[in-house]
C-alpha cells in the first residue's frame, strides 16, 4: 500500500498541486495506473467507476509526460458528456497549476465552435473532447492529433451508450499507431471490449474493487410499495433525510418533469434536469444544485451524465432503469472520493426480480427498507429541529430586545415557549402525517405487516373485536379520516368502535368494530356519496 504521492515517482510541481488540494494519499486506481503509466509503455484498460480519482490516475502522469516547450497536441481525452468534459478540464488544469506552459482546451456540443478554434489556434499540448465536437473540428482541419501520444477514453461505455462509436472510429483513425492508449470504464460490455481489441495494442486490464461493483461506499436499500404510492414513498424518504442532497433517477423526460413538478408545488427543494431543457436551463439548474442551493435534482439518465457533484448523500432511483446496468452508473454518483451514500430504489410488488438482477451485476446485496411512518418521519423531522436550535448562532445584538421578549412572554412558562418554538416548523408535519397509512407492500411470499388490502399481499388481521371493511370512496373523491368517522357517525357507530383507517386513491379500508359491522354495511350499501354509489363490503 502506498501511502503519499511521493513514491508514485510524480514530480514536485503535480506533487505541490495535488497537495495544495488537499489529497494526503493515492486512491486506489491512482495507486495502480500512475506508477505503470510513468514505467510502462503498455496499454491499459481501467474498470473503474467515477468518484474513484481516476481522472487524477490518468491526468497526473499524462501532464508529467507532456513536453511543454512545444505547442502540438501530445494527448487527447474523450469523454461522453460536456459536464464530464468541463470537469476533467478543470481538474487537470488544477493538478498543472504549477508546471509551466501547460496548455489544455476543452471542445464540447453546445458552446460556441469558434471560441474553441480560436482558443485551438494557440495551441494545445492538451483536448478534452467530446466525440462529436471533435469530429466536427477534425472536418474543419482545425484540430492536428498527430503528434498525440497519449489517447484517454474517459467513460468509454457510456460513449458507446451514447452512440458514439462512429465518431470515436473516425477520431482514432487521426491518432499515430504507436500512441498510447488508456480505456477506462465502469462496466465492460462486450462494445468496449470491441474498442479494446481494435484500438489497443496488449492492453493490461486493472479492476479497481470488484469488475461492476458498486463502490463499497454505497449501501443500496429497496423500498417495496403499490406503484401508486411511489411519489408518497419519495416524499416519506425525503422527509425522513432532512439533510438530503441527491439524485433521483426517473425514467423518461416527461416523468422526470412530473415528479419535480409535484416536488415543489409540495415545498420541496427540487428543480428537473432533462433533455428538453435549453443548455441555459441546465446550466443554471446545475450550478443551483452544485452549490447545493439545490437538495434534490430530479434527472433522466442522459441529462445526469457526467454530473461532477461528490457529496451527493443519496440517490434515488424513483423508478429503476430499462437497463439493469445503468444502475451501476446512477448508484457510482454517491459514495464518491471516499465518502459514504445511500442507494434507494422504489420499486413495486412486480419489480422484485430486477433487484435481483441488479444485485449479480453489482456484486452487492439491497437490504430492504421500511418505508417509515408518519410517526416516525415527525420524530426525525422534530430532532432535526431541535439540533437545529441548538446549532444557531446566536449575535450579542438580540441582548438588546431581551428585556421586551421576556416582558411579552412573562406569563408563558419554558414549557410553553419551547412548544410553541418547535411547533412554528413542526406542525405541519404532524398535520401531514396525522393520518398518513403504512406504504408499506411485504415482499412476496411473507406475511403483511401494514395491513393492507389484498392488492398489497395478505391482508394483516384486524384488531381483537374488530373486521376490516372497505369502501369504494378514497382520496380522489376528497376524503378525509374525519370524513369517514362523520360517515360512520351517520350509521350509530361512536369513535370508539372505529380502528385505523386506511385511505388511498379510489377506496378507503377502515377497522370497524365487529358487532357493528353487519349493520354499517346494510346502511351503506346503496346509498350515494358526492354523487358516488356507495359499496361497503
Ligand atoms: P474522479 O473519480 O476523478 O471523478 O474523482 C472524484 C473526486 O475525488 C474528485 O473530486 C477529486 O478531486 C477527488 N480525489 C481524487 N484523488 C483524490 C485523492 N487522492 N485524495 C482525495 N480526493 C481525491
Amino acid at each position: 500500500m502506498i501511502d503519499n504521492f511521493q513514491e508514485l515517482g510524480l514530480n514536485r510541481e503535480l506533487i505541490q498541486a495535488v497537495t495544495e488540494l488537499g489529497f494526503t494519499k493515492p486512491t486506489q486506481v491512482q495507486e495502480i495506473v500512475i506508477p505503470r503509466q510513468l514505467e510502462t509503455e503498455t496499454d491499459i484498460v481501467c474498470l473503474a467507476q467515477t468518484g474513484t480519482g481516476k481522472t487524477a490516475a490518468f491526468g497526473l502522469p499524462l501532464i508529467q509526460d507532456m513536453d511543454l516547450d512545444t505547442a502540438h497536441t501530445q494527448a487527447l481525452i474523450l469523454c461522453p458528456t460536456r459536464e464530464l468534459c468541463r470537469q476533467i478540464s478543470d481538474d487537470l488544469n488544477k493538478y498543472a497549476r504549477f508546471s509551466k506552459g501547460f496548455q489544455l482546451v476543452s471542445v464540447y456540443g453546445g458552446s460556441s465552435i469558434e471560441l474553441q478554434i480560436r482558443s485551438l489556434r494557440k495551441g494545445a499540448n492538451v483536448i478534452v473532447a467530446t466525440p462529436g465536437r471533435m469530429v466536427d473540428l477534425l472536418d474543419r482541419k482545425v484540430a492536428d492529433l498527430s503528434h498525440v501520444r497519449r489517447l484517454v477514453l474517459d467513460e468509454a461505455d457510456e460513449m458507446l451508450n451514447m452512440g458514439f462509436k462512429e465518431e470515436l472510429d473516425t477520431i482514432l483513425s487521426f491518432c499515430p499507431a504507436n500512441r498510447r492508449t488508456l480505456l477506462f470504464s465502469a462496466t465492460l460490455p462486450t462494445e468496449v471490449e470491441g474498442i479494446a481489441k481494435k484500438y489497443m495494442y496488449k492492453p493490461e486490464v486493472v479492476t479497481v474493487g470488484k469488475r461492476n461493483q458498486g463502490a463499497d461506499n454505497v449501501k443500496h436499500y429497496y423500498y417495496m410499495v403499490q406503484a401508486r404510492d411511489r411519489y408518497l414513498a419519495l416524499k416519506r424518504i425525503v422527509d425522513y433525510n432532512p439533510h438530503i442532497y441527491g439524485i433521483v433517477f426517473c425514467r423518461t423526460r416527461q416523468e422526470t418533469q412530473e415528479i419535480a413538478d409535484s416536488l415543489i408545488r409540495d415545498g420541496y427543494n427540487a428543480e428537473a434536469l432533462h433533455g428538453e431543457l435549453s443548455q441555459t436551463q441546465r446550466d443554471w439548474v446545475m450550478s443551483r444544485f452544485r452549490n447545493k442551493t439545490l437538495s434534490l435534482l430530479v434527472a433522466t439518465d442522459v441529462a445526469a451524465r457526467g454530473i461532477d457533484v461528490n457529496d451527493l448523500t443519496h440517490v434515488i432511483n424513483y423508478n429503476l432503469p430499462d437497463e439493469p446496468e445503468q444502475y451501476t452508473h446512477r448508484s457510482g454518483r454517491t459514495g464518491r472520493a471516499d465518502k459514504t451514500g445511500v442507494s434507494i430504489a422504489i420499486i413495486n410488488t412486480k419489480e422484485h426480480s430486477k433487484i435481483r438482477q441488479i444485485e449479480k451485476i453489482i456484486g452487492k446485496t439491497f437490504a430492504q427498507a421500511k418505508v417509515p411512518t408518519g410517526k416516525e418521519v415527525c420524530s426525525k423531522q422534530l430532532f432535526n429541529l431541535i439540533d437545529q436550535i441548538e446549532n444557531t448562532e446566536v449575535k450579542d445584538e438580540i441582548n438588546e430586545y431581551m428585556s421586551v421578549v421576556e416582558s411579552k412572554w412573562a406569563y408563558l412558562s419554558k414549557e410553553e415557549i419551547i412548544q410553541r418554538v418547535l411547533s412554528i416548523e413542526f406542525n405541519r408535519f404532524l398535520e401531514y402525517y396525522k393520518h398518513a397509512p403504512d406504504l408499506n407492500v411485504p415482499e412476496p411470499g411473507t406475511s403483511s405487516r401494514s395491513g393492507k388490502s389484498s392488492k398489497g399481499g395478505e391482508a394483516a388481521p384486524a384488531e381483537k373485536g374488530f373486521t376490516w371493511m372497505e369502501l369504494n370512496i378514497g382520496t380522489r373523491k376528497g376524503i378525509t379520516p374525519r370524513q369517514i368517522i362523520r360517515l360512520m357517525t351517520a350509521c350509530g357507530v361512536g369513535k370508539k368502535g372505529i380502528g385505523r383507517i386506511e385511505l388511498y386513491k379510489e377506496y378507503t379500508r377502515l377497522e370497524v368494530s365487529s358487532n357493528v359491522s353487519q349493520q354499517i354495511a346494510k346502511q351503506l350499501n346503496g346509498s350515494s356519496y358526492r354523487g358516488k354509489r356507495l359499496i361497503a363490503k
